[in-house]
């Protein structure tokens, strides 16, 4: 096992070694030793994310060379000084490795707005490797309920609870409409269930497997083709875009009622065109999130312990690093639904 090789040795990683578009591939790095307040986690999953295809294309800001990875899920297996309570325990992080906690975004708790906010995966070394090292503030327990790869969801379900949680955006007996079955978007579907909402989810032909897990989750799945069927007299209360696709938001936009409120889960990754009038003539509230807070992580524990969301089923690929080109090659075609790695595989 991975955790027996002595401090300072050598790990294989998923590196993104240079900028430009590209320049992504498995290298080695010293394994990281834990510092004061500071943990080594073994890593048992990491999700692949659009985000991680963004800093491939050179879409996304990173900082390299940098070990990538930032849906980390595994066990603690060396503490620093002061964070030993934490050895042997199960857990997913946060993804800030550093925030300045003095600018009026941190004063606020909202350290996902610092500006001089450092992450893992993209400014600081992430989770594609056997070890990744966090402060240990970072650290949440996975819930025992939750399997050892399906820890790794915690992280895009903090966001998707960033954008639907502080406050809810739907109450018992609201109509809810959610564009958009990858992770992102069968977590919003879930979440808005918790609520009380009534949710639909719609995708299109390609995303067939999704809509049959999110059907066989409680959500009604609907083909785009579909959506005027479904949809009720007037418009939904609640649509949330987890599409980050054009022609998804622009149908979302149309799908909320008059008085109803559209919020923006997905990102684009370039400006698009829209029917931003829909917002004005409709007076639609129109509200988002970005990335997660520790009150969004709260919101994830609470979620998960009561069985109101579940992780599990939407891991649909587990595979080794070393096989990182098929796997990415696959969430870009929304091939699966969570793809994920886990390193020990490697070493198997
Ligand atoms: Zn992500
Ligand atoms: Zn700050």
């Amino acid at each position: 096992m991975s955790d027996t090789i002595a401090s300072g040795a050598n790990m294989t990683s998923l590196i993104k070694r240079g900028e430009g578009a590209g320049n992504v591939g498995l290298g080695t790095v010293p394994r990281p030793m834990p510092g004061p307040d500071e943990v080594l986690i073994e890593v048992y999953a990491v999700g692949i994310c659009g985000t991680d295809l963004h800093i491939q294309d050179d879409e996304f800001p990173s900082l390299p060379p940098v070990v990538m990875g930032h849906e980390v899920t595994g066990r603690v297996v060396e503490a620093g000084p002061g964070a030993g309570d934490w050895l042997g325990k199960r857990v997913s992080p946060e993804t800030y490795f550093y925030t300045c906690d003095t600018c009026s975004a941190c004063k606020a708790g909202r350290r996902n707005l610092c500006p001089r906010r450092r992450s893992i995966g993209s400014h600081v070394d992430g989770g594609f490797a056997s070890h990744v090292k966090v402060p240990q503030r970072n650290l949440h327990e996975v819930h025992d309920s939750v399997g050892e790869h399906a820890g790794a969801l915690y992280e895009p379900l903090s966001c998707v609870a960033q954008c639907l949680c502080d406050p809810a955006v739907a109450s018992p007996g609201d109509t809810a409409l959610v564009v958009g079955p990858g992770a992102m978007g069968i977590l919003s579907a879930q979440v808005l269930k918790a609520q009380g909402a009534d949710v639909t989810l719609s995708g299109t032909p390609r995303d067939q497997q999704r809509l049959d897990i999110a059907a066989s989750l409680g959500i009604t799945a609907v083909l785009a083709a579909d959506l005027g069927l479904a949809t009720p007299d007037g418009g939904f209360d609640v649509v949330a875009d987890a599409s980050g696709d054009e022609r998804g938001i622009d149908a979302g936009l149309r799908a909320v009622r008059k008085g109803g409120h559209y919020v923006q889960v997905g990102l684009t990754g370039k400006p698009i065109a829209v029917d931003i009038d829909l917002i004005c003539l409709h007076e639609l509230v129109v509200t988002s999130g970005f990335a997660s807070t520790p009150r969004s992580w709260r919101r994830v524990e609470k979620l998960v312990a009561a069985g109101l969301v579940v992780l599990d089923p939407l891991v649909t690929d587990v595979a080794p690093l070393s096989r990182w080109q098929t796997s990415f090659g696959r969430t870009r075609k929304a091939d699966g639904l969570k793809l994920m790695l886990d390193p020990r595989m490697d070493d198997a």
